[in-house]
């Protein structure tokens, strides 16, 4: 049978036996159904984990270890009703039945370390909030009515161990869920078995007792479980997704914001309905839940911030050469007119073009081209003060800010990058002082002339360009 199929027919046949098992009457043949219908799933799940290696194959013997201690459960509390003759509850047979849940536990809190991504703390926080507000309905239903009242040590260290343990269980199977890609079917079956396990044990607690309705949920699990495991996406569970950073879902908002309410809402409803109150669960686990949600905003404000400070450098780099792009060009040419009109010192621009760069591109290819951009910028950099600023034009142009250099500062630094150029190549530069009055187009226009002019008489060389035609005493006394 092809293996896409086998999960079907054994959840099929599960609910099938389950649904017989509701019919029988209950004598022993029903509870030997019941530990067979277990057993079937301990052998799926075991089966899982004996197909595939490493930490997936582990999270499946985890789990299957797990059932197998509960099914022993099964059969020994099967031993107490019908041979011994006995109350079964309680009894060693709970011992094994709470063997089950540090199994699973630690199975998925593996599942959820090897699937944690970069916004793991707020994923943390996610299920430490969830798991918080959803034990106070623990503690409140089922931990503190069964402290006290039990005629052995035993017979209460097992009462509060279930709802105990569904809490340790049920902060594994939150913190699994708030990791990204948890969508696929072997990880809803899963889920699905968990919370029927869960169902069970509220259900079995509050009824006090072995009725048929009360085993459902388990055997469901069971059935679950084991399609779960049999399901193909059963070896996928470790599979990387792409990071999720959209995990901060609707779902999970309104999730949040429900089990955050349950404070409030559990005294709501003891006040309405004149029930006694649980106002110190209810203080604490509100105060935990307040510290929590603020811990959440300050890493999500973090984030913001983070990504703004990326995005902005991002927005002001040119990608290839990692040099400031023409938007900072722009700004930081506005800032030093500002400083060089206030503090009347020189400012002069030149603009760079590398000569023949398209012949360059043509025998090196483009990646070639690339590389001798980002080195020429590299190459440039290291022979440039703090103040000076190298950005990239565009293409294979270049344009070089010097705040505080005059003409003939600046041609000797241009002069200087020529013989650091890599690849023996060679660039042409037009270069232009401020005259106080123009606008930076202009400025950056007369260089821009100059270049061409120095393209025009054989290109590897600098030019100056000439002063602006209402030039001020500045470029005049420089002549
Ligand atoms: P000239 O000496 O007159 O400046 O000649 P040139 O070949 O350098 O100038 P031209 O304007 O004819 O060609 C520029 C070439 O630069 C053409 C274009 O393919 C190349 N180029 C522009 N941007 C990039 C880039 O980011 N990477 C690479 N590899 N090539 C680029
Ligand atoms: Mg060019
Ligand atoms: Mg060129």
């Amino acid at each position: 049978m092809p293996s896409y199929r086998i999960w079907r027919v054994y959840l099929l046949g599960g609910l099938i036996a389950v649904g017989i098992f509701a019919l029988l009457p209950d004598e022993v043949w029903a509870d030997v159904m019941y530990a067979a219908i277990g057993m079937s799933s301990v052998v799926a799940v075991l089966v899982t984990a004996a197909r595939f290696r490493h930490a997936i194959g582990l999270a499946w013997a985890l789990m299957g270890l797990g059932q197998l201690a509960a099914v022993f459960g099964d059969v020994m509390w099967l031993y107490y009703e019908h041979i011994a003759g006995v109350d079964p509850f309680p009894s060693p047979a709970d011992v094994l039945y709470l063997l089950e849940y540090p199994f699973v536990t630690a199975s998925l809190l593996m599942l959820a370390r090897h699937r944690r991504s970069t916004a793991d703390r707020e994923a943390r926080l996610d299920s430490t909030i969830m798991v918080v507000g959803l034990a106070l309905p623990y503690w409140v239903l089922l931990i503190q009515p069964n402290i006290g009242g039990h005629d052995s040590l035993f017979s209460q260290l097992i009462a509060l161990g279930y709802p105990i343990a569904d809490v340790i269980l049920l902060a594994g199977l939150v913190r699994l869920l708030t990791t990204s890609g948890t969508q696929m079917p072997a990880y809803r079956l899963l889920t699905a078995a968990l919370i029927l396990l869960l169902a069970g044990d509220v259900i079995f607690i509050m009824i006090e007792g072995s009725v048929i309705v009360g085993d459902l949920p388990f055997l469901l699990s069971y059935v679950v479980w084991g399609a779960a495991a049999l399901h193909p996406s059963a070896r996928d569970l470790l599979r990387p997704t792409p990071d999720a950073l959209a995990t901060f879902t609707t779902r999970r908002l309104l999730t949040l914001t429900a089990v955050v309410l349950l404070a409030p809402g559990t005294l709501a409803v003891q006040l309405a309905f004149g029930f006694e109150l649980s106002a110190w669960a209810v203080t604490v686990v509100s105060a935990v839940l307040f510290v929590l949600v603020v811990a959440r905003m300050a890493t999500l404000l973090r984030r913001l911030q983070d990504q703004a400070r990326r995005l902005d450098r991002v927005a002001r780099t040119d990608m290839l050469t990692g040099l400031p792009n023409r938007r900072t060009l722009d700004a930081q040419l506005a800032r030093d007119y500002e400083r060089a009109a206030r503090e009347d010192v020189p400012l002069t621009l030149a603009m760079l073009d590398l000569d023949h760069f398209k012949r360059f591109n043509d025998t090196y290819g483009h990646q070639g081209g690339d590389q001798l951009l980002a080195g020429a910028a590299r190459a440039w950099s290291l022979l440039l003060s703090s103040a000076d600023m190298l950005a990239r034009y565009g293409g294979e142009e270049f344009v070089l800010l010097m705040p505080g250099r005059d003409l003939a500062a600046a041609e000797h630094l241009l002069q200087a990058l020529r013989l650091v150029t890599p690849h023996e190549q060679t660039f042409s530069a037009g270069l232009a002082l401020w005259d106080g009055r123009e606008t930076p187009l202009r400025l950056l226009r007369r260089a821009d002339t100059a270049l061409y002019a120095a393209k025009t008489a054989g290109r590897d060389r600098v030019v100056c360009a000439d002063p602006a035609p209402d030039s001020s005493a500045r470029s005049a006394t420089r002549a």
